[in-house]
């Protein structure tokens, strides 16, 4: 390539100051001769000055010198020339050509350290800004070798447990490999939100949602442990707020979970109390959406409420306890970045509420991406479809076998090429609809190979889909503007790969029933029939108020029900007062549906 020829590479910095030095001392002097002729022989050192203080600042001790040298040579020789009488007459004139000399040496020391401090400063800030580069570039591959292993464990742990001819222990066997796994993977994920905060790299990215179905979400997914413990999960009855709002949906949850999550682990007796509300503001659209995770349980002394936040800060005698100490570091992290706050009142012993203020956005329903239904796991492929054929290019044998695995028994051809280059090939030979491509492999990468892919013949047309352990989404960014159609990050769900599908290729998949929906239906839950009496008014109206999250209406309709049906009134209440709001949902549904 070849570099600009600029003003810089022909002329090095340590000539340009000199010349610099005397263009501005010659402009100086030749002030003198106009527009300030009438001052004649006076005031000598007037325009001196100024120039030797601009010449020091742009070229440092030696220029101001040079600058100061010229100055005082024009002074001694150059008067009669330029106003037709010499500067210095009277002793006093060689007095202050001493001044003018000292002041000039001190402008130009003052400038000469100010321009190394500056220079010094600059070098820092690039070693910092390459150290962090280093630091990022060392998480991305770090997070790619964590996350490879990590896939192959949870999908084939997943994987075989939905295989029969498993006995009731291996089964348990798995699902210990599989929550330690998971547990592993959020280890991971938290150390790189810590690292990517600190790298700044942490951003937001906002989107419509739907914040009841979040807190419900949440709170299904604490309540098992909580019961574990014999703790009281409740959202507090009071609390109102927006139902769809835009923020970063991502985050938010990730900080509910952590408040939540804290709240039951640190709790041993009691409840956990999660209390939402919205204040107000200027701005009609934008509230501030309040949070409180209030429990009963140890509670932080006073010194430690403010090292909490810390990251690797563990408290109290629980400092043994299973975690990180990077949950709450993470969460203040969060609140900033979307322009909130934190902080916490806890007494030890008694317990402690997390309080939290972010603004949010308020949003309409119709603005909303509806998230996709787990529909359950796939078992095969629509009849009367193409035979679709699946290329995956990646070098590890255990990630290219799991895919295989997932996608062979619903129906889908598959071949696998082990690097970028056999990739291209496979594709030439075989002409698939789709490619799963890995994006580090030997020989040549995921990148090198799809852009060959596009240039062929039918290369514009097949999908490629990245497959990336990376979570940064600067590198996201770059798979998919170098031509990729979509990215699936490692470790990926068995559902991930097929919603991708259905998405790029507009397949339609059989479903069945999913063991989680299955176990959400027996006795000991609600079932659609134990709702069988309720009125069709009485149903949409606990539905709605459901919907709305709205404790106080969800009480009341709870209330209507009991005059007419105790038993089945205080069932519901039961699991409202559990949180189990998503179990009533779905005992109200099958009916609920069937009225217009
Ligand atoms: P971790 O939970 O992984 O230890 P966190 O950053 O989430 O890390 O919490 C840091 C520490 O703060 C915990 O180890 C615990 O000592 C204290 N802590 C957090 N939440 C609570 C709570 N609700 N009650 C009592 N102590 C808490």
């Amino acid at each position: 390539m070849n570099n600009p020829i600029t003003l810089n590479r022909l002329l090095p910095w340590t000539w340009r100051r000199y010349i610099v030095a005397v263009a501005l001392i010659a402009v100086a002097a030749s002030l003198r001769v106009w527009p300030l002729q009438s001052l004649g022989s006076t005031l000598v050192w007037l325009t001196f000055y100024p120039a030797v203080m601009v010449i020091a600042i742009y070229g440092g001790l030696s220029a101001g010198l040079l600058g100061t040298g010229l100055a005082c040579l024009i002074a001694i020789f150059g008067g009669p020339i330029l106003v037709h009488q010499p500067f210095i007459n009277k002793p006093a004139d060689w007095l202050g050509l001493m001044v003018f000399v000292m002041t000039g040496t001190m402008i130009s020391s003052v400038a000469e350290a100010m321009r190394r401090a500056n220079v010094r400063a600059r070098l820092e800030q690039k070693k910092a800004e390459a150290a962090n580069q280093a630091k990022s570039i060392f998480l991305a591959s770090m997070s790619h070798e964590l996350r490879t292993p990590l896939n192959a464990i949870l999908g084939f742990s997943s994987l075989l447990r939905n295989e029969a001819g498993f006995s009731d222990e291996q089964r348990k066997t798995l699902d210990i490999i599989n929550r330690s796994g998971m547990h592993l993977l959020n280890l991971i994920n938290d150390v790189l939100d810590i690292s990517k905060v600190e790298a700044g790299q942490y951003q937001v990215e906002n989107s419509v949602f739907d914040l009841g179905g979040m807190v419900r979400e949440v709170t299904d997914l604490m309540r098992l442990r909580a019961e574990e413990k014999h703790l009281q999960l409740r959202l507090d009855q009071a609390s109102k707020f927006p139902r769809f709002i835009r923020a970063d949906a991502g985050k938010l949850r990730q900080v509910l979970i952590n408040l939540v999550g804290n709240a039951v682990k640190f709790t041993g007796q009691g409840s956990v109390t999660l209390r939402l509300n919205a204040r107000l503001t200027q701005d009609p659209h934008r509230p501030i959406l309040i949070i409180e995770v209030e429990d009963t349980g140890i509670g932080i002394a006073a010194e430690d409420q403010v090292r909490i936040f810390d990251p690797f800060v563990q408290v109290g005698e629980q400092a043994t306890q299973k975690g990180t100490g990077l949950g709450l570091a993470i969460t203040r992290k969060i609140v900033e970045l979307m322009g909130g706050q934190i902080n916490i009142e806890s007494t030890l012993g008694r317990g402690s509420i997390f309080h939290l203020e972010v603004p949010v956005e308020r949003a309409e329903e119709t603005e909303l991406i509806i998230a996709k239904i787990n529909l359950g796991q796939v078992i095969g492929l629509a009849p009367g479809q193409p035979e679709y054929r699946l290329l995956i290019v990646e070098d590890q044998l255990e990630n290219w076998l799991l895919l295989k695995h997932i996608l062979e028994p619903v129906g889908f051809q598959v071949r696998v090429a082990e690097n970028g280059a056999e990739g291209v090939k496979e594709f030439q030979a075989w002409q698939p609809h789709l490619i799963w491509m890995d994006m580090r492999m030997p020989v040549m990468d995921g990148l090198e190979a799809t852009q060959r892919i596009r240039a062929l013949p039918g290369g514009r047309e097949v999908k490629i889909m990245a497959l990336t352990a990376s979570t940064f989404k600067e590198e996201r960014d770059k798979v998919i503007s170098a031509g990729l159609d979509d990215f699936i990050a490692k470790p990926y769900r068995a559902d991930e790969i097929f919603d991708c599908l259905v998405r790029h290729l507009g397949l339609v998949l059989v479903y069945a029933e999913t063991p989680q929906a299955s176990r959400l239906k027996p006795a000991s839950l609600l079932r659609p029939e134990d709702l069988a009496p309720l009125s069709a008014a009485l149903r949409q109206e606990l539905t709605g108020a459901l919907l709305q999250l709205d404790g106080s209406q969800i009480d009341a309709s709870i209330r209507r029900i009991s005059e007419q049906n105790p038993a089945l009134g205080s069932l519901l209440a039961s699991h409202a007062g559990q949180l189990g709001y998503t179990a009533i949902l779905q005992a109200l549904q099958p009916l609920a549906e069937e009225t217009p």
